[in-house]
C-alpha cells in the first residue's frame, strides 16, 4: 500500500488517515517496533493491556482481549458475524465490504466506523499508558458512535437506506 488513496475519506481528518497508513505499514510505536529500534528492552515486549501477549499493532488493534474486544461490539452493533483477519490491511478490506459493495453510502459509513474504531482504540491505549485512565467498552462504543455520526449527520445520508443493518445503524445513533 504505497499511497493514501485507498485510505482516503473526505470526512476523516488527515491525522487519522495517516494513522491508518502507519498501521498498514507497521510503523506505529508498538513494543515490537520499539524493541526493533532499540528504544525498549525485549523484556518489555508484553502488551500494555495486560493480556500477556507480544505487543504488535495487529495484536493491539484487532486481537487483544482487552482492546480487540471492541470489534466484537462493533460487529454486534452492525448485526454481522466476522472472523478477524491477522493483518490490519486485510481487516480494512474485509470490514469495508460488509454487506457487499453495492451501496457507496454504506461503504462510506463502514469506512468511517473502521477509522473511528481504530482511532478510539489507539486513544484508549494511550490513555491507559500515559494517563493511567481506562474506559469501559460501552464508553468506547459511545465515543465511536458519536465520532461516526458527528461526521455523517452533515451529509443527509439516511433516506435511501434499504439494508436492515443500516436501519439498525440509524436507530443506534441515539
Ligand atoms: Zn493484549
Amino acid at each position: 500500500m504505497e499511497t493514501l488513496k485507498p485510505l482516503w475519506h473526505k470526512d476523516i481528518p488527515l491525522k487519522v488517515v495517516l494513522f491508518g497508513w502507519r498501521l498498514f505499514r507497521d510503523r506505529l510505536p508498538t513494543k515490537d517496533n520499539l524493541i526493533r529500534c532499540g528504544v525498549i528492552a525485549v523484556e518489555e515486549r508484553l502488551c500494555v493491556g495486560g493480556c500477556g501477549m507480544l505487543e504488535t499493532s495487529s495484536h493491539l488493534l484487532l486481537h487483544c482481549r482487552t482492546f480487540g474486544e471492541v470489534w466484537h461490539f462493533i460487529h454486534n452493533w452492525l448485526g454481522v458475524c466476522s472472523v478477524l483477519p491477522n493483518a490490519p490491511a486485510d481487516h480494512f478490506l474485509q470490514f469495508n465490504s460488509i454487506g457487499g459493495n453495492c451501496f457507496k453510502v454504506w461503504m462510506s459509513i463502514l469506512h468511517l466506523i473502521w477509522y473511528a474504531t481504530i482511532w478510539e482504540i489507539w486513544k484508549e491505549i494511550n490513555n491507559m499508558l500515559f494517563n493511567d485512565k481506562e474506559c469501559s467498552i460501552p464508553q468506547i462504543m459511545n465515543k465511536i458512535k458519536s465520532l461516526t455520526f458527528y461526521v455523517v449527520e452533515g451529509e443527509v445520508y439516511y433516506s435511501s437506506f434499504q439494508l436492515p443493518c443500516l436501519v439498525a445503524l440509524v436507530h443506534l445513533q441515539c
